[in-house]
């Protein structure tokens, strides 16, 4: 039989605010355990909590992003469960009056672009975290608990894992782009949950649902997914059922494994939180919001494909990340040809970056950098392939191309006598120009400084080449 795969993503995003949700305390990550908590976050009796007006702000502009309609009047709800990293024993979420509903985030898929809707868009508070130890002892960490959180839920209409991939890094993209998260999957500040299930193709009821928690990268994302589906697809294979429960991900062993059965909306007895009114949100306050928005990666992918000619796969690439994007905008407010721009950029530098492990705001490397190499190719001075030598040292260093051509070309060429030969050469084989400079042309000193350049594969020291032309060509 033909089955057919249904994908659901719940996005976990912390909020970038100083302080936590509903107390002042910092939400930086990375404190020493327990330093940052106070009596609301630890959920001390008697104690009240205020929500924090940025995170809600945070919450909005990321909605109005994501396309969804920013209700008018919205509610916080106690999520109730007992856990060690919840000390409340209560969750303040939000569960029949989101902040936001129904947006969307735009993939491309085989079959052509897909509209992927996001069913709501809430605000939250995070929990602790536990630190398990080899001897069977946990640690709790209460740093993280009341960090502002937001969830993202989509609809299940992903058919694949491939496409459950493309919608996370998306959706990552957009929180990216209005800053409203720092999205660092490897911290936990994005998280993803993912239900899936199957069915026969063309039925219309859903199959039985099973959630895997906590996916902390784009890999285990796909991975996770590609073995429950072939997990599953055993089953039904087999005549045997699939039970509804919640799986968690091994990603040393590649396969999912059952942890508790999957928990209803009334297993949590929700109900409206009596410490805090419900939310008033102003038409004013929401579209002050909204013509602050900066220009989004949809947006700009459409720019980089209709203004600079690039092809969809290499624009998408480009916005993928914020820095990228703005790193290639920076190249191209100084320098005319985006192909080369985008070549080195896709090319060299996603290269160092894989091999260093680093994101771009760990490098020195700056547009005036590039732009500086990109000229000195131009102008004859450094071939392609001493180029990639010149890239590698200032992504290293932090140093100018210049800068890194003449340290290079001095220690290489330092001898007098091999680039005066060398001189001699470029001189013989190019008359006319030497007649002009000899005539009063001063910039025909120049492109001979390129050709001794290009003869040395750009290794002779611009300098001694620049004093050894002017003495060969001294009249008399
Ligand atoms: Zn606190």
């Amino acid at each position: 039989m033909n089955y057919e795969v249904v994908i659901g993503l719940e996005v976990h995003a912390e909020l970038a605010t100083r302080s936590k949700m509903f107390c002042g305390c910092p939400a930086v990550f990375g404190g020493q355990p327990n330093t940052q908590v106070c009596p609301v976050c630890l959920g001390l009796p008697g104690v009240l909590p205020v929500p924090n007006r940025r995170a809600v702000e945070f919450a909005i502009r990321a909605a109005l992003a994501l396309n969804c309609a920013v209700a008018s009047v919205t509610r916080f709800d106690r999520k109730n469960y007992f856990y060690p990293d919840l000390p409340k024993a209560y969750q303040i979420s939000q569960y029949q009056h989101p902040l936001a509903k129904g947006g969307y985030v735009g993939i491309a898929t085989p079959a052509g672009p897909k509209r992927v809707t996001i069913q709501r868009l809430h605000l939250e508070e995070d929990t602790g975290k536990l630190l398990h130890l080899p001897g069977g002892d946990s640690l709790v960490d209460l740093n993280r608990a009341g960090v502002p959180l937001m969830e993202i839920v989509s609809e299940p209409e992903l058919s694949s894992p491939q496409e459950a991939r493309d919608y996370l890094m998306q959706l990552k993209a957009v929180l990216e782009y209005t800053g409203v998260s720092d999205v660092r999957m490897e911290e936990g500040s994005l998280r993803c949950d993912v239900n899936v299930s199957l069915r026969p193709a063309g039925s219309a009821e859903l199959g039985n649902l099973v959630e895997v928690k906590n996916l902390n990268s784009f890999r285990a994302v796909q991975r996770a997914l590609e073995h429950e589906v072939e997990r599953q697809r055993a089953l039904l294979e087999a005549n045997r059922r699939v039970v509804r429960e919640t799986r968690h991900w091994d990603e040393a062993s590649g396969t999912t494994f059952a942890t508790r059965s999957k928990e209803e909306a009334h297993d949590y007895r929700y109900f409206p939180e009596p410490d805090l009114l419900p939310l008033e949100i102003s038409p004013e306050w929401v579209e002050q919001i909204r013509s602050q928005l900066p220009e989004l990666p949809g947006k700009r992918r459409r720019r980089l494909v209709d203004e600079d000619g690039l092809p969809e796969h290499d624009a998408a690439v480009l916005t993928a990340s914020k820095r990228m994007a703005d790193l290639y905008d920076a190249c191209r407010a100084g320098y005319p040809d985006p192909k080369t721009v985008s070549n080195w950029l896709m090319g060299e530098l996603a290269r160092l970056l894989n091999a260093t492990g680093r994101d771009l705001s760990q490098v020195p490397l700056t547009a005036e950098h590039l732009i500086g190499m990109w000229r000195l190719m131009d102008q004859g001075v450094l071939s392609g392939k001493l180029a990639k030598a010149v890239f590698e040292e200032m992504f290293r260093t932090g140093k100018d191309a210049a800068t890194v051509v003449r340290e290079q070309g001095a220690s290489q060429i330092s001898d007098e006598a091999q680039l005066a030969a060398v001189v001699e050469r470029v001189v013989a084989a190019n008359p006319k120009v030497v007649a002009d400079f000899r005539g009063g042309k001063e910039q025909a000193l120049g492109f001979l400084v390129g050709q001794v350049m290009r003869e040395t594969r750009g290794r002779a020291n611009p300098e001694l080449a620049n004093r050894l032309l002017r003495d060969q060509l001294r009249p008399g």
